[in-house]
């Protein structure tokens, strides 16, 4: 188990509890001392991703991680944040016991809660994963945004997105506006 916050490898079990997914333990760095929980898991049943182009390829946590990570990148969220969201979709993927689910669906599942957690991570997270949804929702994602934050002064966060992931890789379509 290495530190998330220092990469050391011995750390303490603080605490340890039953998780769906196995057993979460919450540790301590016995460098750092920050806290961060592990999960260890039991073999879960694979899950089927369908993707908007037909494709089938098998749920990869790490994918969805990375996605994660990447739209909260620099944002101000608790070290275990990204991990708990993921911990949270996979667990819902279980829970629903299907073998087979939409990319649509994961998406959702991630942008619900990244909505709760961070304004700025959601939108960019619904840019950056636009595999996950159609350009609909991501337009609708978008106005909702500025519908939200009108008058709370909180517009400019818009300004935080990529510029080439607003539109351009878009199948050759110019970008509107
Ligand atoms: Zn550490």
């Amino acid at each position: 188990m290495r530190c998330p916050h220092c990469g050391h490898t011995e750390s303490k079990v603080l605490d340890t509890r039953d998780a769906e997914l196995g057993i979460r333990r919450r540790r301590q760095c016995l460098r750092c001392g920050n806290r961060f929980s592990t999960v260890e898991r039991i073999q879960a049943a694979t899950v089927s991703v369908v993707k908007q182009d037909g494709r089938i390829e098998e749920f990869s946590r790490d994918k969805l991680l990375a996605g994660i990570r990447t739209a909260c990148a620099k944002r101000p969220l608790p070290a275990d944040a990204v991990e708990k969201i993921v911990d949270d979709i996979e667990e819902e993927l279980q829970r629903r016991g299907r073998a087979e689910v939409t990319s649509r669906l994961i998406g959702e599942l991630a942008m619900g809660r990244l909505r709760q957690l961070d304004r700025v991570a959601y939108i960019r997270f619904a840019s950056v994963y636009r595999d996950f949804a159609d350009e609909d929702d991501f337009r609708r994602a978008v106005e909702g945004l500025q519908g939200e934050s009108a008058g709370d002064g909180s517009a400019g966060q818009l300004a935080l997105l990529p510029p080439d992931r607003t539109g351009a890789r878009r199948r050759g379509r110019p970008p509107k506006r």
